[in-house]
């Protein structure tokens, strides 16, 4: 049994944190979350709480990353000069994809995930479609590369969503890859499920489940074998939609309807569905997610570097769609940076504040990116829940003074401090307890570029 007291801790449901929580577990499931005052008595008298360790500051359950691509981390501050858009920024994301291997790829992930940890991440959902060799011929492990990411995970502590991303055509009227894409397919969404179905982690900290790139990459007659393999399986489906306009005007010519659309009449969309960024939707489209419950994942920091646009986050979650957030590729990871982008971007469209409360905020950061990574029984600090704990401080330069519901609004990743992954430390005063961050990132990224 391990004891905290949290200062302030959030607890489900509550619009913002209380003061002074007992926190217990066991065997990396919460066994007790008992606030001193007005919760009920603690389970035990005074020694519990001499015994029990402290966390100053604000106790969050654990952040769930729901979208990333762990070697675009390699990318951060090289693509800054000129002109461009995401078009031109993909050709120097594929250099980086030409130059990895399973080695390379496992010490890349490895740091850019421990760097998730030290930022409160406890759980990331890994949008995987490098799976083959340079030229597209199999590693003798066709998972080689999946395997990968899944020892990075166990290195970095974090659990992993690995969402194995069919990739068949280069674009929505069926090119075939090319160049560094060629790394990414299997052939056919059969053969895609056959490779899928092979990969089999047997560690807990990890998952599999599946993904559709876009409807760029996926020819409309193989979404339903995907979708089905999902469903079949009983596992979460992420989906890359309407990134760019240009995406949606493709697919208007090709198929007579919007990637949405497409994607609805194919048995895509649903509530173990998560479409990934949803910048450009039109309103028939936010009723097709929202009726279906299809979740939607923002990636605020992201859509500003890659200047994709602005989502109607606001009108989505209207709709139904619950909404989850991601560092997709890493140009930030920082999921307070990317909650508070969700309230500020609606401000900077709409000239008008207050669309998202703080609680919403913080649901999206925690609970409901776990769900959308087919984890229901994390992110929240509730008996049975696993033991992911999260600790801010509130008495760095930029949260002194902040009232603990503020927290989103005012800290960084720099201000976490402790971090519990399934009842294990992982991060205690702001240090990964066996990574070393900085140099591992350093050494890696150097590895993989220019
Ligand atoms: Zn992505």
């Amino acid at each position: 049994m391990t004891r905290w007291l949290a200062e302030y801790a959030w607890l489900p449901e509550h619009a913002e944190p209380t003061p002074d929580v007992l926190i217990e577990a066991e065997d990396g499931r919460i066994t007790g979350v008992a606030p001193l005052v007005g919760g009920g008595a603690p389970t035990a008298g005074i020694e519990v709480l001499r015994d029990a360790v402290r966390l100053p500051g604000l106790t969050l359950p654990g952040l769930a990353n729901a979208h990333s691509h762990a070697f675009h981390r390699a990318l951060r501050g090289r693509t800054h000069d000129g002109r461009g858009d995401f078009w031109s920024w993909r050709n120097g994301m594929y250099d980086v994809a030409a130059r990895l291997d399973p080695d390379s790829y496992l010490a890349l992930a490895r740091a850019a995930y421990a760097e998730m940890a030290l930022a409160g991440i406890t759980c990331v959902g890994e949008f995987h479609y490098l799976h083959h060799g340079p030229d597209g011929t199999p590693y003798a492990d066709p998972n080689a590369m999946g395997a990968a990411l899944v020892e990075a995970a166990a290195h970095a502590g974090i659990r992993l969503t690995l969402l194995d991303a069919c990739y068949l055509t280069a674009t929505v009227d069926g090119e075939p890859l090319d160049g560094a894409q060629r790394r990414f397919g299997d052939g056919d969404a059969l053969r895609w499920a056959e490779r899928v179905d092979a990969f089999r982690p047997e560690d807990d900290h990890a998952r599999v489940g599946a993904a559709i790139h876009s409807v760029r990459a996926v020819p409309a007659e193989q979404l339903a074998t995907v979708a089905g393999w999902a469903d079949r399986n009983g596992v979460p489906l992420h989906v890359h939609l309407s990134e760019q306009p240009a995406e949606n005007d493709a697919c208007r010519a090709e198929h007579g309807r919007t990637p949405t659309r497409l994607l609805a009449d194919h048995g895509v969309l649903g509530r173990h569905t998560t479409a990934v960024h949803a910048t450009h939707p039109t309103s028939a489209d936010l009723t097709l997610l929202g009726d279906s419950r299809t979740g939607v994942c923002l990636c605020p920091t992201t859509e500003r570097d890659l200047a994709d646009g602005i989502g109607p986050a606001r009108r989505m979650a209207e709709a139904g769609s619950p909404l989850s957030l991601g560092s997709d590729s890493h140009a930030v990871v920082d999921l307070f940076e990317e909650a508070r982008a969700v309230e500020l971007d609606e401000r900077l469209r709409t000239r008008r504040r207050g669309h998202f409360t703080p609680a919403e905020l913080f649901t999206a950061a925690t609970v409901a990116g776990h769900a959308a990574l087919g984890w229901a029984d994390a992110g929240r600090l509730a008996v049975g829940d696993r033991a992911d704990l999260v600790t801010v401080r509130l008495d760095s330069a930029r949260t002194a003074g902040v009232p603990p519901v503020g927290a989103f609004f005012a800290a960084t990743a720099a201000d976490v401090t402790h971090v519990v992954v399934d009842g294990r430390a992982v991060v205690a005063d702001g240090r990964h307890l066996t990574v070393d961050v900085p140099a591992e990132l350093r050494t890696a990224i150097a590895e993989v570029t220019p």
